[in-house]
């Protein structure tokens, strides 16, 4: 087949055979986050140039290497956004929500842009879950985000995750910092990448962050953040491990992490996994107080996370963490002559009224082929319409697991159907050693 173009490079196409997949998650971290008090927010997909150059920060990689900026045929830059955090701080702040009940909590379920080179785990188009929380000073915060995201992953059974945490202090103690990395790094101007020779005036905590391996090994004996953290910035680190400590969330100090967006101040962590290859942080997040003034608002503290979805799901399948099944087919109508076919029509979208999963031909298929289809939808049960049928008005319905035909009225068929279906769950319980009254009760909760 000679396609006139394929799909751009480091993007994903989601078959409908695995988007129960992504669903399933997707539907647990919206069911989670309300859980938490987190709401969505949806912003666009672009954003004036400026938002990234300010919030993301000029000297990270994001803005320096991975945008997709493009100017709009009114001649203004435009950029896909690389992250979500700068459209949710927008938002925030261009609809007054800061003049709500504090804290605002969100989240968002949102692709991303970036341009990097695409491998295992990192892609052009991307999916992240984030959530933010604006308006929250507090080490709770701090703790409750990271509690949100390891929820996440207990929910969905993803194991040997490590949670990595470090403060980057504020500007009055990173001011310090700034000035002794500067001096440890000037030793090895000429030895730094040509990015990082640019960083080391205007930004050298940057280069903590490079990725070129001459310069990760120049920076892990660079002096450490932590050394330098003001009183109130060792509070409150301290305060966020006494949180997490007390609900039981295993984390290690790592002096290393610093996050490669600019906006982040004090906590910042990752959950970081060794099972998919090189790009193993699922999740990274932090405190970013600065950002909402740096965008024109009043000083507001903020802090939230952003989970990469694509990431999560390879380390799901590495682990062939089990998902529940997609929904099948309950019922396939195969039916021969004119007046069969519309009858099937009809029945199916009875039964799907009343949210059984129904199907019947519309390609016109002869009878053992529409048989054969309907065994590889996998459908529970089948029922051959024809002019015999229709006449009597009754039809045999076949379990296509056992074998065993039912006669059923076409007249009464949608009810008849349901109370099979309802009585074959009832059966799968009893075969679990479940009864109907504990069924009841786990159906009903304590009422
Ligand atoms: P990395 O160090 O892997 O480049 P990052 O620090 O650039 O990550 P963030 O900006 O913190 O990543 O984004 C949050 C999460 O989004 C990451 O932890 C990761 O799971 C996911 N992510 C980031 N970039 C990509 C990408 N290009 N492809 C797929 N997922 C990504
Ligand atoms: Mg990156």
């Amino acid at each position: 087949m000679a396609l006139i173009t394929n799909a751009i490079k480091g993007t994903l196409d989601v078959l409908p055979k695995e988007s129960y997949k992504i669903q399933y998650v997707e539907s647990a971290v919206r069911e989670i986050a309300e859980n938490f008090g987190f709401y969505e927010m949806r912003t666009p997909v672009f954003e004036h140039t400026e938002l990234f150059q300010r919030s993301v920060g000029e000297t990270t990689d994001v803005v320096q290497k991975e945008m997709y900026t493009f100017a709009d045929k009114g001649g203004r830059s435009i950029t896909l956004r690389p992250e979500g955090t700068a459209g949710a701080a927008r938002a925030f702040l261009e609809n007054g929500l800061f003049n709500e009940a504090l804290p605002q909590k969100i989240y968002y379920l949102t692709s991303c842009y970036r341009y990097e080179k695409p491998q295992a785990g990192r892609l052009r188009e991307f999916h992240q879950f984030g959530v933010e929380a604006f308006g929250a000073g507090s080490p709770a915060q701090d703790a409750e985000i990271i509690a949100l995201a390891n929820e996440v992953f207990n929910y969905l059974g993803v194991k040997n995750l490590t949670l990595e945490i470090n403060s980057i202090g504020c500007p009055a103690c990173r001011a310090a910092y700034q000035k002794a990395l500067k001096a440890y790094f000037e030793n090895y101007k000429s030895d730094l990448c040509e990015t990082c020779k640019g960083r080391l005036d205007r930004n050298p905590m940057r280069i903590l962050d490079c990725k070129s391996p001459v310069c990760s090994k120049i920076a892990a004996d660079a002096p450490k953040i932590l050394d330098y953290l003001c009183d109130d910035c060792r509070a409150h680190f301290d305060a966020v491990q006494q949180y997490l400590n007390t609900m039981q969330i295993d984390f290690t100090v790592n002096p290393e992490i610093v996050r490669g967006l600019d906006y982040y101040t004090r906590t910042v962590f990752e959950f970081v996994s060794n099972e998919i290859g090189a790009q193993g942080t699922v999740c990274g997040g932090g405190r970013y107080d600065g950002l909402l003034e740096e965008l024109g608002g009043k000083p507001m503290p903020a802090c939230g996370f952003g989970m990469g979805l694509e990431r999560l799901l390879l380390l799901m399948d590495a682990q062939n963490t089990p998902f529940p099944d997609r929904k099948g087919c309950d019922i396939y109508f195969a039916s021969m002559g004119d007046k069969a076919n519309l009858e099937a029509a009809r029945l199916a979208l009875d039964l799907r009224n009343e949210g059984l999963a129904a199907q019947f031909d519309t390609v016109g298929r002869a009878l053992k082929a529409q048989m054969k289809y309907a065994d590889k939808l996998g459908a529970l049960y089948t029922v051959v319409l024809g002019d015999n049928e229709l006449e009597t008005r009754k039809a045999q319905l076949k379990n296509m697991k056992d074998g065993t035909l039912t006669e059923i009225s076409l007249d009464d068929f949608t009810d008849t159907f349901q109370s099979i279906v309802i009585k074959d769950a009832m059966s799968g319980f009893e075969s679990l050693g479940i009864d109907e009254a504990q069924l009841a009760e786990i159906l009903g909760g304590n009422n």
